[in-house]
């Protein structure tokens, strides 16, 4: 079966609330991701594509460059967020420390609810750090089986 990648960069900010390492600071990363998205199998639209990387770019890109690019990512918990907000700041809250781990479901999640058939987001935080979000078919949620 075929399956499509496109990379995106973004730049952000965050700390890791609670943590004892270097990261516990408000510090920046300059993030590259790939995002993989499945072929509908051995198909091919009419002009031999199993999707238009436009298409990627136009949908989750534009989400990723409007909404998580130049932001600051935080954990709810986190007593930053209310200083960044009466700072006049927006900073983008995550249900746990913002790692890259979370940052790479969260377009992976994003991705789906856009009906993108992705398979796998790689997440580089740094050039030699990279977390990875996939999930088994069976465990899509519009995999067949879970179709309501
Ligand atoms: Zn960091």
């Amino acid at each position: 079966m075929f399956s499509v990648a496109r990379e995106f960069s973004f730049s952000y900010g965050h700390r890791l609330y609670r943590y004892e390492g270097r990261c516990r600071r408000l510090h920046g990363h300059n993030a590259r991701v790939v995002v993989e998205i499945s072929g509908n199998g051995d198909t091919l639209n009419e002009m031999g594509m199993a999707l238009d990387f436009t298409d990627i770019k136009a949908t989750l890109g534009r989400w990723i460059d409007e909404t998580l690019d130049h932001r600051v990512f935080l954990a709810e918990d986190d007593p930053l967020v209310q200083v960044l907000r009466d700072a006049g700041e927006d900073p983008l809250v995550f249900d746990g420390n913002p790692t890259a781990e979370r940052l790479a479901k969260a377009i992976y999640d994003r991705a789906v609810a856009m009906g993108l058939r992705v398979s796998r987001v790689d997440f580089w935080e740094t050039q030699n750090c990279r977390a990875t979000y996939s999930r088994r078919d069976a465990e899509r949620d519009d995999a067949p089986d879970k179709r309501g």
